[in-house]
Formats: C-alpha cells, sequence, structure tokens
C-alpha cells in the first residue's frame, strides 16, 4: 500500500483522517490502529510512516522519489524501527533498546517512527517503560500500536494514543485479495463469505481445506434434492469424518446456510451474487424445487443447529436430527 487513496478504497474514514493530519502537520504522537487480521493495519502505519518522514510530500501523499521515501522503500528505513513479540511476549528490553536506539541516532533525523505489533502482548514491566516514552519523546517521534483490540491494551497506554479502529472488509474485497493472491474465484468467494479476515481465508486454503469443504457439502446438498436416500451415508462418510471438531462443524453449517442462500438469490433473479458461481446449473434446479417456505424452514434448521452446536450437543446427534427436518415435506 503506497498512497492514502490506495487504503481509502478498505479504511475511507482512516484515510481521510490521517491524510489530513499529515497535510496539516498535526499528527498525534502516538496512535492506536486496533482491528482484525488482514484489515489493513500493518500496511497503514508503513504508509503513515512514510508521509510522516516524506521531505516533500503532495497533497500528504508520500512523494516516493525523495531520500527519505527511497529508504523506506527498500523495508529498512533506519529511523522506523518495529517492535513484535520475543516468543510470546513483548520484553521490557525490547522497549528499553528502542529507547536507546532513539537517544544515540538523536543527532542524524529529528524524526522517527516506531512501530509495535501485536501491543496486548507487552509485559506489564515493558508497558511502564512504554508509557514514559509515549510522555517524553525524544526529538520528533510518531509511534504506531498495533493491536486486535483496543480493550486489551492498559488505560494509561490507551489515553495517550489516538484510536483508530479498523473495519472487516466486506466478502467482495476479501473476494478480489484472495484472487490477486492466486487463488481460485469460486473458492476465495466460498472463503470471503465465511470471514472477513483476509488472512483467516488465506488459511482456509492450506492443503486445499477449503475446496474440499466445499466440495462435500456441494455434494450433500445435491443429495437432499436428488437422491434423498443417499443424503444419510454422506453425511456419514463424506460430512463427518472432515468436519470433525465443533468449529469445523459450524464451517460446514456456514457453508449449507450459504447454499440455501444462494438457491434463494437464484429465486429473485440475484445470480450474480451467488457464492458457489461454479453451481449455477444446480442452484437453478433447485429454485425450482424448492417453495420459498421450505427455503426459510431450512435456512431456519441450519441456523438453530448451529445454535445448538455451539450448545454442546454431540455432532452426530445435531447432524442427522437437521438431517430429518431438511427432509420434511414443503
Ligand atoms: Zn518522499
Amino acid at each position: 500500500m503506497q498512497t492514502w487513496s490506495e487504503l481509502s478504497e478498505t479504511q475511507p474514514t482512516i484515510a481521510r483522517v490521517l491524510q489530513n493530519s499529515v497535510r496539516r502537520g498535526r499528527l498525534a504522537h502516538a496512535y492506536l490502529f486496533e482491528g482484525g487480521r488482514g484489515t489493513g493495519r500493518r500496511a497503514a502505519a508503513l504508509l503513515l510512516a512514510r508521509a510522516f518522514l516524506c521531505e516533500k510530500t503532495v497533497d500528504a501523499e508520500p512523494c516516493l522519489v525523495c531520500r527519505e521515501c527511497r529508504r523506506a522503500e527498500s523495508g529498512n528505513h533506519p529511523d522506523v524501527h518495529r517492535i513484535q513479540p520475543d516468543g510470546q511476549t513483548i520484553k521490557v528490553d525490547q522497549i528499553r533498546a528502542l529507547k536507546k536506539e532513539f537517544s544515540m541516532r538523536g543527532m542524524e533525523s529529528a524524526k522517527k517512527v516506531y512501530i509495535i505489533e501485536e501491543t496486548e502482548t507487552m509485559s506489564a514491566a515493558a508497558a511502564n517503560s512504554l508509557l514514559k516514552f509515549l510522555e517524553e519523546p525524544e526529538g520528533e517521534a510518531l509511534a504506531v500500536l498495533i493491536t486486535a483490540s483496543a480493550g486489551q491494551i492498559l488505560p494509561t497506554i490507551l489515553s495517550r494514543a489516538q484510536v483508530m479502529s479498523f473495519s472487516p472488509l466486506p466478502p467482495d474485497r476479501v473476494t478480489k485479495a484472495l484472487v490477486e493472491r492466486g487463488f481460485r474465484e469460486k473458492e476465495a468467494r466460498t472463503a470471503a463469505s465465511l470471514t472477513s479476515d483476509l488472512e483467516e481465508a488465506e488459511r482456509m486454503f492450506d492443503e486445499e481445506w477449503i475446496s474440499q469443504g466445499r466440495e462435500k457439502v456441494v455434494q450433500l446438498m445435491n443429495d437432499l434434492i436428488s437422491r434423498p436416500q443417499d443424503a444419510y451415508i454422506t453425511v456419514h462418510e463424506t460430512i463427518m469424518p472432515f468436519f470433525t471438531d465443533r468449529q469445523q462443524i459450524q464451517t460446514a453449517l456456514d457453508l449449507m446456510m450459504i447454499w440455501y442462500r444462494d438457491v434463494l438469490r437464484m429465486q429473485v433473479g440475484q445470480s450474480d451474487a451467488v457464492v458457489y458461481i461454479d453451481q449455477e446449473d444446480t442452484l437453478t434446479k433447485q429454485a425450482f424445487q424448492l417453495s420459498q417456505q421450505k427455503l426459510g424452514k431450512n435456512l431456519q434448521a441450519v441456523m438453530d443447529a448451529k445454535r445448538r452446536a455451539g450448545a454442546n450437543v454431540p455432532p452426530q446427534l445435531l447432524v442427522e436430527q437437521l438431517l430429518l427436518r431438511l427432509q420434511e415435506g414443503s
């Protein structure tokens, strides 16, 4: 991410606020970027660092050609310090080293940036050490603290930072990002409808998990209508051995819910919006075979099963009861 306009595609409010602050030369000393993984917090922190260090910004955008921008481009700008957890936590020694670095380089250039990732993992001692630094930075310093949730950060630190909340990405953005990373669109759409977290979506592609899981659910949804006598066997031989723990059962139920929503979309003529894009023929067929009332009942049945999955009902019982409800007459 190189520019504010790029950031504004996914996080328009944050892009506007930060760009305005750079434009007016009124950046806060410290920011806390909170939000889920994949929402662009890290890229936005680096962009902010560039805009802050650039010698000749153009409408607050980093010029990309000055010495500072070129150094930032190389990925290891000497005045941009990044701290990540050392093992499970960020330790007090890491904060001490940061302070030392800042005091030593004080002469070379006035502006410095430090970015702390997974700020919530700071030890109490590290947080206390950082606190003093946030209050009395040496020279012109900009701090960007990154975290999943501001609720996990000490109030004393929170009160010294401007909090920016990054929103989850909408499904079409996640799909686009996944396709740009080389994943197939049919699976990208499915993953994006299961999570708005880009990194989590990417992990679903490990060992073709999303691809296999999707195929299995498609088979079940097909059997339920075309070969109802086989559905029970499909559940036991195909679905249950693949979706084993409770989290995976929830995902299987989500995949079923997405299927029924797709059938509904077909019924109301929104075929562009379907998630199972390679199943249009089957979806169209089912759109004729299932009444809207029956579809509503099926969706309700899947939602009930999801609730029961969260309440410790044994998966086998839960899935068998769901199957019965899905096979009830219209
Ligand atoms: Zn520049």
